[in-house]
Formats: C-alpha cells, structure tokens, sequence
C-alpha cells in the first residue's frame, strides 16, 4: 500500500464522485441573498460571507432537528422557476470546479411546491437547470454528469408521490430515490408500499438510516424495505464491538458481503453528533475492514464544505493515502445508480486516468493499478 499524502489542491484536481448531496443545502451563499432579496424573504444576515458562516455556526448545534432547520432559508428561494434554475445549474458548475466527474444530486420536490408549482412542474425545472449546467461545464473543458435522486420526506405523506414522479421520469434524469427528513420516530417502513412500488418497477433507491437512530432503522432500510445504498450508516459500527479486531454481527456482515454502499457524510456526521472527530469517524475502520465506503458532502452551504474539503479532512487528520482516496472514489462509481456500462467507463476511462494524470510522479499509488483494474468487474 502506499503512503503517500497529497494536500488539498492536488485533491481537487483528482477525479471524484459524490453520491450524497443534497440541492437544497448545498447553494452559493450570494445566490440565497440575491435570491432571497428577489422573492422578499428575510434572512439572518444579507452579508454573503456573514451568511456563510451562520450556516456553519447553526449546523454545528449537534442536533439534527436544529441542522434540518436550517433549510428555512435555503428552501424560501426555491419556490420559483427562476430560483430552481439557478441553483440547480450553478450545482453542477460548482461540482465541476470541485473535481466532480459523477454527482447524484437530491432533494424533496414536495418542499418547492410553495410557490405554485407542482411537483411535476419542480421536477422538470430541476432537470432543465442541470442540463444547462452540464452543457456549461463540458463547453468550459471540466465535464461532470449529475443524477437525481428523488426523495421523499418520511414524516409526511407524499413519500409515495415522490416515488411515482422517480418512475416518471427514470428516462429523464432521475436515477434514483431516497427518504430524507427527521430519522428517529419516523421509521423507514412506514414507507414500505413505495418502496415495493419502487422495486416492482426496477427504481433503485438508498435510504437516510443509522445517523439519528442505530441498528433497526439500518435493518429496517436494507431488510424490511430493500435499500441498494444506506445514507450515512455511521452506526454500523454498533454491529461490530470490536472495530480493530474485525468480528462483524450479522448485519454487518450482510451489508460488507452485498457490498451495500454507506454514504459517509465525516463533516456532516460531526455536526449532527454521529461521529466525534474525523479522526475518529468510523469510516475509517470501516474502510480498512473492507466496506464500501463512500465520502461524500451532504450539504456543503450547511456544512461549508466541499468534496475536496472532505477528501483533505480525512488525509490531514484520519491518515488517508491518496491510494484510499482512489479507493472511496472507485466505491462511490461502483456503487453509483448508472448502469454496468456506464460505471466501468467512467473508471476505465476517467478515474484511473485521472489519478495517472494527477499522481503521475507518485509511483506507489499507481502500483496497485492492475488489481483495481482486473478486481473491479466482479466487485461491480
Ligand atoms: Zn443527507
């Protein structure tokens, strides 16, 4: 294995791929208070920078009713056309700037129905202001594509529409979808007729599970309801008592051996109080060990952070190599809802010639090449 550290700005120029983030907690600062200013929605603070850091400051409370609530604000200018335009195309600029070759973007479009919208309707302008940030990004030389996931809110009752409009328009961007909102005393499974809805019509879908709340709501996601993906899955590691010596319970087991994606969210983890430093955020072990291990933003506005920021996180203060940021990337693409074809391009033509071109004086990180390369059809 190699041990070689890269810092921040070789980082952002590696390839990446993020499957965790959501639209509406990942918008510019100075887009929420012009937009905000356009629509007559009062924020905190019209300084874009003094904005910026509110957000942090709210988010870092430790508490994950208080960090949802946060999106009052991001929320309030996306009740309009023109505010979902925007945002969703400077989405796509600002994961292109960050070295993202694959994104899966989510959000609930039952929360930007206020401004008369239908869902449907919100849906559609969602994909038109991705498209236009995908044509931008190709046209200025850093392509990236960018999936939705659909999500629905699990303590309302539109989780089924939302599950409706993914199949509706599987043809038209969305790949995927997902349950969001407060995870402790509003189980997974009292969605379970959308998601057999779901499987009966070949959707894939990860859910929100093992942040809040620990082992069942994990059961309930993968067993009852039958995510392909676990969002954050930090308490995993209450299946495995014993992190250093590698004896996993039988949940734990089956999501390693189904090679289940956890979306890991370190930064975001923290806030919420799921995890206590990065040093110490189980994903980590959980990589050693042999997990699909994914890093991902979450909500970069809410979180301030990016993938770049993460990646460098875990280098500076968890000991990751760039060869393990090679690794997470791979898991992320393996594990992306885009199909089989699709994935091994993506790696065969840009991850791995990235990481060349990127490392190309580090010699040990390429030297595991070969077995990455000859490995990853069966772990597909
Ligand atoms: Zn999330």
């Amino acid at each position: 294995m190699s041990s070689t550290r890269i810092d921040a700005d070789t980082i952002r120029r590696l390839p990446k791929a993020v499957l965790h983030d959501h639209l509406d907690g990942g918008l510019r600062p100075a887009t929420v208070v012009e937009l905000a200013e356009s629509v007559g929605h009062a924020l905190p603070t019209t300084d874009p920078d003094e904005l910026a850091a509110w957000y942090v400051e709210a988010a870092n409370s430790g508490d994950l009713v208080r960090y949802i609530a946060t999106f009052e604000h991001t929320l309030a200018v996306m009740q309009t056309r023109e505010g979902l335009l925007r945002t969703a195309e400077e989405y796509v600029l600002d994961l292109a700037a960050d070295g993202v070759v694959h994104g899966e973007v989510r959000y609930a479009p039952e929360l930007n129905t206020r401004g008369g919208l239908t869902m449907a309707e919100v849906v559609e302008t969602v994909q038109e202001g991705l498209a236009a940030g995908m044509a931008k990004a190709a046209a200025a030389g850093t392509p990236v594509r960018v999936g939705t996931l659909l999500c629905g809110m699990r303590m309302f009752d539109r989780v089924r529409e939302a599950a409706d409009l993914a199949v509706a328009f599987r043809d038209a961007g969305v790949v995927g979808f997902d349950i969001a909102g407060a995870e402790d005393g509003f189980p997974a499974a009292d969605h379970l007729a959308a998601f057999e809805h779901l499987r009966r019509e070949n959707v894939p879908f990860t859910i929100h599970a093992g942040e809040a709340h620990g082992l069942p709501s994990i059961h309930q996601a993968v067993q009852v309801c039958g995510a392909q993906r676990i969002g954050h899955g930090v308490r995993l590691t209450e299946d495995i008592p014993d992190l250093a010596g590698g004896k996993l319970g039988r949940l734990a087991s089956w999501v390693r051996d189904r090679r289940i994606a956890l979306e890991m969210c370190p930064t975001s983890n923290l806030q919420t109080g799921a995890a206590t430093s990065i040093a110490e955020h189980p994903i980590t072990p959980l990589k050693d060990l042999g997990f699909r291990v994914t890093v991902n933003t979450d909500n970069r506005l809410v979180s301030g952070t990016t993938m770049t920021r993460e990646m460098t996180l875990l280098v500076e203060q968890a000991g990751w190599t760039a060869e393990d940021l090679r690794t997470v990337t791979l898991n992320a693409v393996k594990s992306a809802f885009l199909p089989y074809d699709e994935r091994v391009a993506l790696i065969e033509e840009v991850v791995l010639p990235g990481y060349d071109a990127v490392l190309s004086g580090h010699d040990a990180v390429l030297s595991g090449h070969d077995a990455v390369l000859s490995g990853h059809d069966a772990a597909l």
